[in-house]
């Protein structure tokens, strides 16, 4: 994968109009719907300025939420959830879709931008053709939900090619969608020279540099629930790190695998032969894989200050561990304070459980004394790090969870693969 790619620096936007990719999917107050974090919106504001200011047309689109494109396929998940396919009502339908219109993301843009944000109330219908069509250098227009169309997630060349015919360039700047081969983050590409914009160009020069060429030592934290989930990643970062650690619930697995109980704590019985075809490949390899050596248990899955504090290897029948203990904490930090780079995806405990966020607030505050290049992981462990006031401290917080993931997969993402090499 060539992570090498050309960015709005390498183009001159001036009277050209740009169709640019942004990630408008903010999460919104169910019942009154309103943006309840306007974060994502902020985030594009450095890209949309500096393709404005240097005299471009930006015509933005996005997704919102998971809308249902056709009554038929709206009926078929209803029927789904349990109701009778003759109760489900075209009304319904269109409510759902109303839920999910761009409009108050055009209303908020517009207050952070300043300016004016020109709607559509469609994406390649006639009201974005005829406000693309008239937009001038400095204006943005942004269009309606990408996924109110069908052709946007099966990645219809016809609505790709529909898209494209609005502008000469494609930008793409939504890097939680990078992984999806959908009509906006790869089809335009085909029909359009792409770019990524300033925070995708981020993202891949940061994940690119750590896994081509990282600083060593390179130091790999991975956490979470399942085994299942980072199998491929944990088999890439072998090829690339120097030293994997691995907490969280996923940890238990290992555990098992090098022949000890762990009692009700979270198990995938179908994972641990590979758990120990992993622990024999790191060996093979020379790369060092770091297990909690303590663990805090208790005996049933909730908030409790009457926890225990034990060996890993003798975990008493009957309790599950939730979070790495005080010395595993100890190891883990001494491997991070001499790391070059370090990236960490998943948390190392129930941290949502204040008495089992320890472990994880650790492994935060590890990284942001470390002095070596951080990368966290989209979801949970960024929200810790945020949560505990390091976002700043930290080179990088990945803003797509999924795709950061397949990232470090080693995959080729599609919406990268499309955009121009350097
Ligand atoms: P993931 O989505 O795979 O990154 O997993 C995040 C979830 O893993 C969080 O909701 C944590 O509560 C959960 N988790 C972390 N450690 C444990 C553990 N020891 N037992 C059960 N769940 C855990």
């Amino acid at each position: 994968m060539n992570y090498n790619k050309k960015t709005i620096n390498d183009v001159d936007v001036r009277g050209k109009k740009v169709l640019l990719r942004c990630d408008f999917n903010v999460p919104q107050d169910k019942v009154t719907g309103e943006i309840t974090s306007d974060k994502r919106i902020k985030a594009a504001i450095p890209t949309i300025k500096q393709l404005l200011d240097n005299g471009a047309a930006v015509i933005a689109c996005s997704h919102l939420g998971k809308p249902v494109a056709t009554f038929d396929g709206f009926v078929k998940k209803q029927v789904e959830k349990g109701k009778k396919a003759e109760e489900v009502t075209k009304e319904s339908w269109e409510k759902s879709l109303r839920k999910l219109t761009l409009a108050p993301v055009a209303k908020r843009l517009s207050e952070l931008l300043g300016q004016e944000v020109i709607f559509a109330t469609d994406t390649i219908g006639p009201d974005a053709k005829a406000k693309a069509e008239a937009l001038q250098p400095g204006q943005i227009l942004l269009l309606e939900n990408l996924r109110f169309a069908k052709g946007e997630t099966k990645n219809d060349p016809e609505f790709a090619k529909a898209l494209a015919d609005m502008a000469e360039i494609f930008v793409s700047d939504a890097f939680g969608t990078v992984h999806r081969a959908h009509a906006s983050t790869a089809g335009v590409a085909a029909y359009l020279p792409a770019y990524s914009g300033l925070l995708v160009a981020k993202e891949i020069a940061v994940m690119g540099k750590a896994l081509e060429n990282p600083v060593r030592p390179f130091v790999a934290i991975l956490g979470g629930a399942k085994v299942s989930d980072k199998i491929a990643v944990i088999n890439n970062l072998l090829e690339k790190a120097d030293t994997i650690i691995i907490g969280g619930g996923m940890a238990y697995t290992f555990i098992k695998a090098m022949g000890h109980d762990v009692g009700t704590s979270l198990l995938e019985a179908d994972k641990v032969d590979y758990a120990r075809e992993m622990l024999d490949k790191a060996a093979a390899k020379g790369v060092m894989l770091l297990l909690p050596v303590d663990t805090a248990i208790h005996d049933k899955f909730e908030n409790t200050d009457q926890f225990l504090t034990v060996d890993t290897a003798m975990m008493p029948d009957g309790y599950m561990g939730l979070d790495i203990g005080p010395k595993s904490v100890r190891l883990f930090t001494e491997a991070i304070r001499g790391a070059g780079t370090v990236i960490w995806n998943g948390p190392m405990g129930v941290f949502e459980f204040p008495a089992f966020a320890q472990g994880t607030k650790a492994i935060a505050r590890a990284l942001a004394e470390s002095g070596a290049i951080t990368i966290v992981g989209g979801g949970d462990s960024a929200a810790a790090v945020e949560q505990l006031g390091f976002a700043d401290k930290m080179t990088h917080i990945s803003t797509g969870g999924g795709a950061s993931l397949e990232f470090l997969e080693g995959k080729e993402l599609p919406g990268v693969a499309c955009l121009l090499d350097k």
